[in-house]
C-alpha cells in the first residue's frame, strides 16, 4: 500500500503543529517544532500569512489526514462513509479515524507512533477477539478485545513505548490491562477523546463544495 515517504518532521512544519510522527523524539528538544516552527521550503522563514477560507479548510484537512497517516484517497472515501452515517459528519469522520485499529494500538501505547502501530499490525502482531487482524483500518468496535500477540510481548521498541507512555495516551473507550498485554473496547469514542486541536467541520466545508 502507497504511503508518504518523505521526512515525516517538515509535515508539522507546515501545519505548525506536532503532529507526533516520530514516536519518542517528538517527546524531546530534537523535535524539529521546537528547533525550527516555521514552514519548510525557501520562503518558510517568512512570517506565517494568517489563513482563512479555502486555505483554511484545505490546512486543517491535511493536518487530519496527515495526523492519522491516510493518503488522499482513502481519506475522502472515510468523508464520503461519514456523510453518509447518521450525526454530524464532522464528528462521524473523527470518530471512525479513531477506531482504526492502527490508532487504538498507538493509543494503548503499544507503539510510539502511528505508524509503528500500523507497522505491529501489517506484520500481525495483533489479535482482535482471538483471530489475527493485519488490517491498520479495521474499525474496532465495542466488546471487542485487542491482544499483543505473546511473542512479541518481549519486543524491546514494545516495552519501551510502553515505559514511556506510562499510559498517558489511553482514551477512556478503551481498557487497557498493562500486565496482559490487552484492552477491551469498552464503548465507541466520544468527540473529546480526540485530543487533538482540529476543525473538523473545516474539512467537511472543503470537501461539501
Ligand atoms: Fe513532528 Fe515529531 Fe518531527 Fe516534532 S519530532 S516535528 S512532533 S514528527
Amino acid at each position: 500500500m502507497a504511503r508518504y515517504r518523505e521526512a515525516v518532521c517538515r509535515l508539522c512544519r507546515r501545519e505548525g503543529v506536532k503532529l507526533f510522527l516520530k514516536g519518542q523524539r517528538c517527546l524531546t528538544d530534537k523535535c524539529e517544532i521546537e528547533k525550527r516552527n516555521f514552514a519548510p521550503g525557501q520562503h518558510g522563514k517568512s512570517r506565517r500569512p494568517k489563513i482563512v477560507g479555502y486555505g483554511l479548510q484545505l490546512r486543517e484537512k491535511q493536518k487530519l489526514r496527515r495526523l492519522y497517516g491516510i493518503l488522499e484517497d482513502q481519506f475522502r472515501s472515510y468523508f464520503e462513509k461519514a456523510a453518509k452515517m447518521k450525526g454530524i459528519t464532522g464528528e462521524n469522520l473523527l470518530l471512525m479515524l479513531e477506531r482504526r485499529l492502527d490508532n487504538a494500538v498507538y493509543r494503548l501505547g503499544l507503539a510510539s507512533s502511528r505508524a509503528a502501530a500500523r507497522q505491529l499490525v501489517r506484520h500481525g502482531h495483533i489479535q482482535v477477539s482471538g483471530r489475527k487482524v493485519n488490517i491498520p483500518s479495521f474499525a474496532v468496535a465495542p466488546g471487542q478485545e485487542i491482544v499483543l500477540r505473546e511473542s512479541t510481548r518481549t519486543n524491546a521498541a514494545v516495552l519501551r513505548s510502553l515505559d514511556l507512555s506510562g499510559g498517558r495516551n489511553i482514551p477512556p473507550w478503551l481498557q487497557f490491562d498493562r500486565e496482559g498485554f490487552k484492552a477491551k473496547v469498552i464503548s465507541m469514542p466520544k468527540r473529546e477523546d480526540v485530543n487533538f486541536p482540529i476543525q473538523e467541520q473545516m474539512v467537511v466545508e472543503l470537501y461539501s463544495k
